[in-house]
Order: C-alpha cells, then structure tokens, then sequence
C-alpha cells in the first residue's frame, strides 16, 4: 500500500514535508518524494491530508473487568480510534480485581478477551494492600507484562488504596531495579483530607447545599505541590523512575522537572478552569479537579518547552446515573478523554502555535513511547516502524459530540467544542480501525470502526 503525496509529520523537522509511504504489512518500508505503486498496490491519495503519527493515550481507565458499566475494552478503543489514537496504556486501578498480582493480570486479560481494535499496553499496581503483601515478588512477577506501575497518595477505590511515602519510596526503589516508572497520582492526603472536612462542614453551617468550589477547595492546588515535592524526596537516588500523573499546577511541573523526574498533564487542566464549573457542573468533574485560571497558560508553556512530557487523557467516563447524583461530592470523578486528546491538542496546541510540530509530535506520542519501551515500533514515522498512521483533512472541522465519541460515556466538557481539522482516517499496523467515510455512509457512527473486534495488540516493554 502506497500513501500517496501527504504532508508528512517526519521526526526532527520543522515543517510537514510532502512524501509519499509504502507500508508493507505492518510495517512502514520506504518513505521518499515519490514512490511507483507496483501492480495492484493499493494506493491511497492523501494529497489533501497531513499525516501523523498514531497517537499514544499512555493514561486511560477502561474498568475491565468490574466496572464495564462505565467502560469496557472494546468501546474505550474504539473511541481511541475514532480520535488517532493508535495505542492506549491501560491503568491497574479500577478495574476488580485490579492489577497487583500476576494472577490478576492473568484474569484482566482473559476478561478483555478479543476486543480491543487499537494496540494496548497495561501498567501494574501498587496499592495499600501489595506493600503489606509481597511488594517485591508481585511488582517483580508483573513487570514482564507491564511498562510501569501505577500508585496513589489518596485514594478514592476500596479496591486500590493509597501508599503511604516510605511505601512509595519502597516502589519507586523496586520499579528502579525492574527498569520501570512508578507513575504517581499526587495529592496529598494531609492536605486532601482535612479540607474535604472543612469544606464539608461550610456549606451544612452556612445552610446551604455544597458548591463547586467547595469541591474545588476540598482538593487544593497545594495538595499537588506538597505531594510531589515529597515524592521527590521519598525518590532519592531514583527519581528518573518517578513519573507523576495529571499534572495541573505549574508550581508541581516546576519541581519534577528540577528533579529528574517526568509528569504529564491532560487536555481538561489545558482548555477549563475551575470558573467552569459553574457552566458545565459535573460534566467537568475529575480528580483532582481543574485549577485556577492562569495554570494553563503556564502548563501549555511547560508542554512547550519539553518540562511536561507528554499529554495524556486520564480517560474514565461513567453513566449520567453516576455523573448527575445531585450531590457535588458523590458525582463521578472522570471524563471520557481518549477520543478528545489528539483532536484538540492538534488544533489548541499544534495549529494554534502554542506546540511546534517537533513538541507536537513529542507530546502525542513520541514521549510515551519513549518513557515505556515501546520506541522500537511505535511514536514516530520512520522507516522500519509498525504503520499506525493518521490522516487529518486540515480544512475540515471536529465538533465535539459526547453521543458521538464511541465510548459508553457520552459525558464531556468538550461537548459543543469546534476543532480546527478532521480525522479521516487511523491506521493501526498498516490496516484501517477508523474510516470517517463509512461513519458517514451509516449516520451511524460505529460503522465508523473499519476493525475487528480483537485486532488490537498486546504490547510488553521492548515491543519490537
Ligand atoms: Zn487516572
């Protein structure tokens, strides 16, 4: 199959370059300013198109199994496909059980069966309960199946429960041996805690029902500071291993940068702020919440400049019975974000100008295959690399529709939200997952999906 004439996103330019690309299987085997199509080759005129890399979504919660009602594998890539993304790495967390052991693992992958239609990566768990356990022997048995392990500070799951910081420093030091990252929910429970306390009590003496900002201020933008800056600290020697999760303070960005270590942030710390709240209500709820206005700015600048890795989505819709409670404090904390992530960071970050085409491609992927061993295959079109591909219409729109984004969650604060540029098609390994056209064709957007249900890779560390 030949690629024909698209502006290419190559590494280490400045600009999108026109090009034309074979793929052979699954694989990307020449890249030149013309290419003859032998016999027969398919060929597809991208004449109009840009195209990307697939991108990574290193951060989303697809529940399996357990709490399918929210997501479950097949929807959540299906959702990543229909946004370009072409590998997602799944959290250990929520799902029952959740992934500690081997033996969860095992049960994990033999619940998600043959459904995923994007390529997937898993990360392991460390929570309250594996430090009392077996810590070393569990991380030790898991990493061979895993690019990291996930672990939490505070921690909302009876399931997952929190570490405290010589339990995370014990993790770190063993995610180290095993040439992992540790990747860290940051906030901190002394702060956390007693504010929720504080402002709980607010609204019932003021007589009035709980607010937004008092969900806002029960998890306050210093909960993140002190977190990281202990989690450093509880790091010593190994702060390379340290990977902090949904970064949304400049203030935390600053110091893992300072130390080493690496973090990431997501679209919803990029696009809201907790003004908000008052218009989209829990449609705009995650943990920890959006910060004040003024952060973004900041965190865009630091995705800039490389002191923020990468941009994940920190995927984790739920169902409206879950979202609308009518309570600020028991509405779901999550948002479905894989199928929004490329979308917007292509026209906020990339045709905005606040990315580079070089930060652009870093932070869509080129940096999460990097930090999890997946550099050999994936995050970049080269020749030699698996040909996950997308092709974007420049001229053309996305508006953002939560019914729309394939997901079981249709809950977004995107909902509404008009993007420059429109995803046509995504290719993972040489073959179409997504084809706007057919979703056209339907009015039904499933028919979107141009894959099988269990065309989706596992991908283990090393993957090459
Ligand atoms: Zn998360």
């Amino acid at each position: 199959m030949i690629i024909r004439n698209g502006l290419c996103a190559l590494p280490g330019l400045d600009a999108l370059e026109r090009r034309d690309i074979r793929v052979e299987g699954e694989t990307i085997v020449s890249i030149a300013a013309s290419i003859a199509p032998s016999p027969g080759e398919t060929v597809i005129d991208a004449s109009c198109l840009e195209v990307f890399p697939g991108a990574i979504d290193p951060h989303v919660h697809f529940d399996e199994p357990g709490f399918t009602h929210r997501e479950d594998f097949h929807h959540g890539t299906m959702a990543a496909a229909r946004g370009g993304v072409t590998t997602v790495i799944d959290m250990p967390c929520t799902s029952l059980p959740p992934v500690t052991t081997a033996a969860n693992l095992r049960e994990k992958l033999a619940a998600m069966g043959d459904s995923g239609v994007v390529d997937y990566a898993l990360f392991g768990g460390v929570s309250g309960h594996s430090l009392a356990e077996s810590l070393d022997r569990n991380m030790a048995e898991l990493a061979p199946d895993v690019v990291g392990f996930k672990c939490y500070l505070i921690s909302g799951m009876e399931s997952f429960t929190a570490v405290d910081i010589p339990g995370l420093g014990r993790a770190i030091a063993k995610a180290s041996t095993l040439g992992r990252p540790l990747l860290l929910h940051a906030e901190d429970p002394a702060v956390v805690v007693p504010a929720t306390e504080t402002m709980k009590a607010r609204s019932a003496t003021e007589g009035r029902k709980a607010s937004w900002d008092d969900y806002v201020d029960s998890r306050p933008e210093s909960a993140e500071v002190s977190a990281v800056a202990a989690a450093i600290a509880s790091a010593k020697g190994n702060a390379t291993s340290l990977h902090v999760v949904h970064v949304g303070t400049a203030e935390a960005a600053r110091l893992v940068a300072a130390s080493g270590a690496t973090c990431e942030t997501a679209p919803h710390y990029l696009a809201f702020c907790r003004d908000d709240f008052s218009s989209k209500g829990s449609a705009l709820k995650t943990a920890p919440p959006v910060k004040s206005r003024g952060q973004a700015d900041l965190l865009w600048q630091f995705l800039a400049s490389g002191a923020i890795l990468y941009c994940a989505s920190d995927h984790a819709p739920a169902p409206a019975s879950e979202k609308n409670t009518g309570s600020i404090w028991t509405d779901y904390g999550g948002i479905p974000g894989t199928g929004t992530l490329f979308p917007y960071l292509y026209a906020q970050g990339y045709k905005a100008g606040r990315l580079t085409l070089r930060a652009f491609l870093r932070v869509t992927g080129g940096a999460a295959a990097a930090r999890f061993g997946l550099s050999g295959r994936k995050g970049s079109i080269a020749v030699g690399m698996d040909a996950d591909l997308v092709l974007v219409d420049p001229r053309g729109e996305y508006r953002v529709r939560g019914s729309e984004l394939l997901s079981k969650g249709n809950i977004t604060p995107f909902e509404g939200m008009r993007l420059s540029g429109s995803i046509l098609h995504t290719l993972v390994r040489g073959r179409a997952v997504w084809d706007a056209r057919e979703a056209d064709k339907g009015g039904n957007a499933v028919a979107g999906i141009v894959a099988r249900a269990g065309y989706g890779k596992h991908l283990r560390w090393g993957y090459r």
